[in-house]
């Protein structure tokens, strides 16, 4: 909301009901010096109605004054208010103020919210709240990785800066979770006792945007499959964190294996669809129960 206008940039901010003023004059906003200046600087007084100046840096063209007429006429009833600060307003809250809810109804409203895929795979799961956000954290690329830690912070150097995991490659979210040949081990024993095959995804957000449903497509099946494929994920990082963080040398495969069918089936068990089936039966017969 402009008051004074000098908080805001003349053409790079969305302040117009035109929309953003760079974009709707392009050729204009090329000639003009003033690039980057607040809009209290292209006028010459407070007055009403504004005088503009746009600081072009030759004459204009005939195509070009026929754009600054309809510059001029989108512009004509603004008025400052010296005694106002500019302020920021949510446009999509009636009281200008920014909420979450607001957000999320837009998302949901304008279909985008679909466009996302792993979105249902991993928010529907019944598995703890923080569990579900590491995982999406993972499939944005936005884990504190190797990788990302060297770009962040450029003048330290990791040391040592290869995956905890396999003590090879350097560390990436996408050779964590999946290329690693240490995960991609426990990967491939998922899915043999699932009695399925697969081609290995390209990174994390195909991983979680591919409807795979090995299991079946049952209430139960989806449930588990869910839970067993974040507890996958869960479990190579808490490794990947004790084997850097504390005194632990790591286990293997099996043992792994064994916590993440330990902690997918307790995760399931806690559902609705599997409310009479105690969690060590779920775990030693991962097929027999949703079939
Ligand atoms: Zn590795």
């Amino acid at each position: 909301m402009v008051g004074c206008g000098v908080r805001v940039r003349f053409w790079e901010d969305d302040w117009s009901r035109g929309g953003v003023l760079k974009e709707v004059f392009p050729r204009l906003f090329n000639l003009s010096r003033k690039q980057n200046h607040n809009i209290s600087s292209f006028t010459g007084s407070d007055g009403f109605p504004l005088s503009w100046d746009f600081g072009f840096r030759r004459n204009l063209n005939e195509l070009e004054i026929a754009e600054a007429a309809r510059l001029l006429d989108l512009l004509e009833g603004v008025r400052l208010i010296t005694s106002r600060l500019d302020k920021r307003r949510w446009k999509l809250d009636p009281s200008g103020l920014f909420s979450c809810h607001s957000l999320c109804s837009h998302i949901q409203n304008s279909g985008e919210g679909e466009i996302f895929s792993p979105y249902t795979q991993i928010w529907k799961a019944k598995i703890p709240p923080k569990v579900k956000i590491f995982v999406w954290q993972a499939v944005l690329g936005k884990l504190n990785t190797g990788d990302t830690l060297q770009r962040r912070y450029p003048y330290l150097c990791l040391s040592p800066h290869w995956c905890a995991l396999c003590n090879k490659a350097g560390e990436t979210v996408d050779h964590l979770l999946l290329h690693c040949p240490f995960s991609l081990k426990l990967w491939e024993t998922l899915l043999k006792e699932v009695n399925t095959v697969w081609v290995i995804p390209e990174g994390c957000f195909e991983l979680f945007s591919i409807r795979f449903d090995a299991l079946g497509r049952g209430k139960k099946a989806k449930f588990l499959w869910g839970s067993l494929m974040q507890a996958v994920v869960w479990n190579l990082c808490l490794e990947r964190n004790r084997r850097i963080f504390e005194d632990y040398k790591g286990v293997g495969v099996v043992e792994l294996w064994d916590r993440v069918k330990f902690w997918a089936a307790l995760w399931a068990s806690t559902s609705l669809a599997f409310k009479d089936v105690p969690y060590p039966t779920i775990m030693r017969n991962l097929l027999a129960v949703v079939s």
